[in-house]
């Protein structure tokens, strides 16, 4: 099996251009958030942020805006629930589902979305559930999609029962059925990608099993699209940062105190695509 390590990352990685600007970085549209849950979206957004795009704005629910700001002042937000009503044509990747919720406008945003955006997004969270509740939906997956279920959401996704000794194969399966990136979350993570190969992470710890930890990953992966890795590139080095950014933060805390703000805050120790 393919491992997804540091030679790997070397071989495939571009360094920044050190005449950039923040448009050459690329502008990541969040969309994650309901009341209750606006920390999923400050999570991701926050996440996406430090994962070196140029730009992220988040929309969320109003009630998220005053604890956003005072947290990233750095990231532009928008309040619509509508998502027809947006110009999607700024943004170079999308994040999608983290706190979401299942209402009837977040499945006709998610429909919107698969219509109408051409670019690479990453369906997250509750998006996964409402992905796997309506065939008319999950048949519109392609591979400029990202989809990162845990196996609870998997098995959703996929309408199976997840068994945790034959995954590789069940995961498979799906790619084959529906042509997408999957990340299936565990220890470790594996990632097919939609030409079929499977692919198996090598960082990452059981302190990264708390809440809000898979909201970063989103943000991260998200990040990346946008500094134009292409969707089965960004997958694989998404789930290496993430958990390298794991542990790191263990180095210094243990793991179980670890939160997934940690996470977020150890990005910044990373300089491998510097
Ligand atoms: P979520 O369940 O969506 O919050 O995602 C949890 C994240 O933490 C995923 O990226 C998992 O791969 C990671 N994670 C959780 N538990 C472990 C573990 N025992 N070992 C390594 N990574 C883990
Ligand atoms: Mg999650």
């Amino acid at each position: 099996m393919n491992r997804i390590d540091l030679p790997w990352i070397n071989q495939i990685k571009h360094n920044r251009q050190p005449d950039g600007h923040k448009k050459s970085f690329g502008h990541v549209l969040i969309i994650a958030g309901s009341p209750g849950k606006v920390g999923a979206a400050l999570l991701c957004a926050r996440a996406a942020l430090h994962a070196g795009c140029g730009m992220v704005t988040a929309m969320i629910p109003e009630e998220g805006v005053g604890p956003l700001l005072s947290n990233s002042p750095e990231i532009m937000y928008r309040t619509e629930a509508d998502l027809s009503t947006i110009n999607l044509e700024p943004y170079d990747a999308i994040a999608f589902g983290p706190g979401l919720g299942f209402s009837i406008q977040v499945r006709r945003n998610l429909e919107f979305l698969l219509q109408n955006y051409a670019g690479p997004i990453v369906f997250d969270a509750d998006a996964l559930t409402l992905l796997g509740s309506y065939e008319s939906l999950i048949s519109q997956v392609k591979p400029h999609h990202i989809l990162t279920p845990h196996p609870g959401e998997f098995a959703r996704l996929g309408s199976l029962e997840f068994d945790a000794l034959n995954r590789e194969k069940q995961a498979l399966e799906f790619v084959s059925t529906y042509s997408c990136q999957l990340l299936l979350k565990g220890a470790p993570t594996i990632v097919v990608t939609s030409s079929g190969e499977l692919f198996t992470n090598s960082t990452g710890n059981d302190g990264m099993a708390t809440a809000g930890s898979g909201d970063v990953l989103t943000g991260i992966i998200a990040a990346l699209c946008a500094q134009e890795y292409a969707p089965d590139v960004a997958v694989r080095l998404g789930a290496y940062i993430h958990g390298f950014s794991g542990d790191l933060a263990i180095q210094k805390k243990s793991k179980a105190s670890l939160v997934a703000s940690d996470l977020i805050d150890h990005l910044s120790e990373i300089r491998l695509l510097d």
